[in-house]
């Protein structure tokens, strides 16, 4: 998608990635920024930065193409607790940053009642172009004032564990190499947890 002026580049970057321009993704943009200010939060080459998300909301796409964060190589690391909660770690220095959404749009009560409206197919046209109005003026906002709508800390932490080279064995049903640690134990055979289903 291709977004016309107005947002920052690095923004437009986290756009291109994530597909769609949304108020979430400016929440992961913005605990960045918010972060910044207490820690040099850089994209990570390798693992050395780690970010810990609390969700798996349209924010941490921000954060993938931010700080090159990323489940694949194992310095993302999701915690399923449905919190707009961000904490990054720096391996070099040992340092935490935790940085918790404080939910402070303004017109989100605005914004609700015009959704309702929406889904019930009662909108008028300015309506919708209202809720599109309030929508872009919050991500704006997000992307512009991220103290505003983060409250940020230092925090201390153990180290999370390195991504490991894995031991891998064929599994003993269906013969596919699986990693030792995720193998399940049955009468005696070493099995995959789709076979152990
Ligand atoms: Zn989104
Ligand atoms: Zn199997």
């Amino acid at each position: 998608m291709n977004l016309a002026g107005d947002y920052p580049y690095d923004f437009k970057k986290c756009v291109e990635f994530h597909g769609h321009l949304c108020p979430g993704l400016a929440i992961g943009y913005s605990a960045v920024k918010a972060a910044e200010g207490l820690m040099k939060t850089k994209a990570s080459e390798d693992e050395e930065l780690v970010c810990l998300v609390e969700n798996n909301s349209c924010a941490v796409d921000a954060v993938q193409v931010l700080l090159g964060c990323t489940f694949g190589k194992g310095n993302l690391i999701f915690r399923d607790w449905g919190k707009q909660v961000f904490t990054f770690f720096d391996r070099n220095s040992g340092r935490a940053v935790r940085a918790s959404f404080k939910q402070s749009n303004p017109a989100r009560e605005a914004q609700r009642e015009l959704r309702e409206k929406i889904d019930s197919g009662t909108a008028t046209e300015e309506d919708k172009k209202q809720f599109r109005k309030l929508r872009e003026d919050y991500t704006k906002s997000l992307i512009s004032e991220p103290a505003s709508y983060f409250d940020v800390k230092e925090i201390k932490m153990d180290p999370p564990p390195l991504a490991q080279i894995a031991d891998t064995l064929p599994c003993e049903i269906c013969g596919e190499q699986t990693m030792v640690s995720r193998m399940v134990q049955r009468e005696g055979s070493m099995i995959c947890k789709d076979c152990a289903k």
